[in-house]
């Protein structure tokens, strides 16, 4: 297959405030679509029970995100909740090389750096249906702390704040619904002309101009 014949790969970026189910649903997109990979991060922070380094992040110390932000193999980087997290440029080239369609899970500082450099990515803010569901859903993980989840709910409306310069609003109310509303986001972006031109090829007649 020469590069004229198939498609580049696409950014699927979504942003969330914490508790809007963001994880959730990108487990449910990647079960659902084998042919979307989620690319994983590096963090600095440490590892939670049942995670899995290289499948969730790839866990680093500081030190050695610091040597990648100095080396620019990132293609984005920012401090969330006290930690490192970046995605590697790498990754990004060669998926859109590839023609591989890519999910990124990342906060809203990282989704505005890429904004600047992949503007053909799809960018898409998971809203939770509401302040009082949000702040349900983070009670009810029940791992963090009253100082935790207050300060998780403000960050929040800094976060939904900044929701209308992305492509797509999904709300997640319910996660069958949102993984479809997501399924069919994905499955349009797939067939936009820009993207598709390449399937004229064998309708061009030799001669035509
Ligand atoms: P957690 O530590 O709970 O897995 O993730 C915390 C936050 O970091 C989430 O909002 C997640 O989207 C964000 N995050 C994960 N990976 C990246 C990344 O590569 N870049 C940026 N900017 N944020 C990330």
């Amino acid at each position: 297959m020469n590069k004229s014949s198939r498609r580049e790969g696409i950014l699927f970026i979504l942003s969330a405030p914490s508790g809007a189910g963001k994880s959730s649903l990108c487990r449910e997109l990647i079960d659902s679509l084998p042919d979307l990979r989620q690319s994983i991060s590096f963090a600095t922070r440490k590892k939670r029970g049942g995670e899995k380094d290289g499948v969730d992040y790839h866990f680093i110390k500081p030190e050695a995100f610091q040597k990648k932000i100095e080396q620019q193999q990132l293609a984005e980087w920012a401090e969330v909740h006290g930690n490192l997290y970046g995605t590697s440029l790498q990754t990004l080239k060669n998926a859109a090389e590839q023609g591989i369609d890519l999910l990124l899970d990342i906060d809203c500082q990282g989704a505005v750096q890429l904004k600047k450099n992949y503007q053909q990515g799809v960018f898409i803010f998971i809203l939770p249906p509401d302040y009082a569901e949000l702040e349900k859903r983070l009670r009810a993980r029940g791992t963090d702390d009253e100082d935790v989840i207050r300060r998780r709910l403000e960050n929040s409306k800094q976060e939904i704040s900044q929701a209308l310069w992305y492509d797509y609003l999904v709300v997640n109310d319910d996660i069958v619904l949102a993984r479809d509303r997501m399924l069919a986001i994905i499955a349009a972006e797939r067939c936009r002309s820009h993207r598709t031109a390449y399937l004229l090829d064998k309708f061009t007649v030799k001669g035509d101009k």
